[in-house]
């Protein structure tokens, strides 16, 4: 990282705006590690030329089609670095899918929520949709188009991301804003940050804004680096987000805080939430129950717990004691 980032520092303010918007995707990947194995199609469109009515300002539907996914192994992995021999599969129908068979639609503009045990593969359904990963079988589709025939640069300018474990570059907290929206204002910055409840840490900072943060700069804890990345969320502000365990470090005070700054960055944006708590899953949409790799149930939450199936016996054993009273008269119609 510090070789690549260490000459945009040295860049005149100016070229390192250019630099900045034109990196910005290539962070990502960096920060989540991962192969650069997706590859974008010749002739492949701007997702905003793609939606039905252009420049509305209008969030764009997801829909999963049968999607079926899993991670390469590391042998697998390594073949396919030798070349075409390796492109082939050992393994097959029996081995274990990462998701399997997934058909699924999150409307325009609604929240849409999954819930489900840890590793049953909520964050690699929602690493799908910015094409970190692409599906073995089955199609991603945003706005009706299939992800794999949009650019790169569109899908991931739509799409929001923050994700538990939010990652600061080894740059100043103001570099580290500006990348979500290149030639933000110095007002913008700060509203970003007032609304992500930050600012009254950064501005008792040194250096303010103009701290260098990250891998050898100042140390912020695991609730401040999360806020940072929810005031790119809002300076972003993309159509599309994806909120993955995202307030996890926060105690529930800031948490109930920020809830209320994200109900208002979430509006009228197609919202994929991986939530933890109630007060977030109640308020979806559409809830989606994962569990090994499968939808096993989607609906409201009334109608969820009407079902009584898995979402009503997670809700009981995981999120009751949310809300403990109000709730018990859901459960126990009798
Ligand atoms: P969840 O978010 O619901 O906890 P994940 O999507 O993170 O679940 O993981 C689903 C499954 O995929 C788990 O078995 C997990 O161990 C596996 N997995 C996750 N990430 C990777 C990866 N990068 N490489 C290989 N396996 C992975
Ligand atoms: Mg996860």
């Amino acid at each position: 990282l510090m070789r690549l980032y260490g000459p945009i520092n040295q860049l005149s303010s100016m070229q390192a705006t250019v630099m900045t918007a034109l990196v910005s995707f290539d962070r990502v990947f960096e920060v989540l590690d991962l192969e650069p194995n997706i590859a974008e199609r010749p002739g492949a469109r701007d997702l905003a030329d793609a939606r039905p009515a252009a420049g509305s300002g209008e969030a764009p539907d997801i829909t999963f089609e049968g999607v079926s996914f899993r991670y390469p192994s590391g042998d697998e992995a390594a073949l396919a670095s030798l070349g075409p021999a390796g492109g082939d599969r050992p393994g097959g129908a029996d081995e274990a899918w990462t998701l399997q068979n997934l058909d699924f639609h999150a409307p325009a503009g609604k929240l849409t929520a999954l819930v489900g045990p840890s590793g049953a593969g909520k964050t690699t359904i929602t690493q799908l949709v910015p094409r970190l990963y692409d599906p073995d079988r089955g199609t991603v589709r945003i706005a009706g188009q299939d992800v794999r025939d949009l650019t790169l640069q569109s899908l991931r300018d739509t799409i929001g991301v923050v994700t538990q474990d939010a990652h600061l570059f080894h740059d100043t907290l103001r570099a580290n804003l500006e990348y979500a929206r290149p030639g933000a204002s110095e007002q913008e910055l700060i509203d970003a940050c007032e609304a992500a409840l930050i600012w009254d840490t950064v501005r008792a900072l040194p250096d303010g804004l103009d701290t260098l943060v990250g891998d050898r700069g100042y140390r912020l804890s695991g609730g401040e680096k999360q806020r940072i990345a929810l005031a790119r969320l809002l300076l972003k502000a993309p159509s599309v987000v994806v909120l993955d365990e995202a307030t996890a470090h926060l105690d529930s005070d800031s948490e109930a805080a920020i809830q209320r700054a994200l109900k208002t960055a979430l509006a009228g944006r197609t919202s994929l939430v991986i939530a933890h708590r109630l007060s977030t899953i109640r308020e979806a949409d559409r809830i989606l129950v994962v569990e090994a790799g499968q939808i096993r149930e989607q609906g409201t939450h009334k109608e969820l717990l009407a079902a009584d199936g898995l979402y009503a016996a997670l809700y009981r054993t995981q999120f009751a004691q949310d809300e403990p009273l109000e709730e018990a008269a859901v459960l126990d119609p009798a």
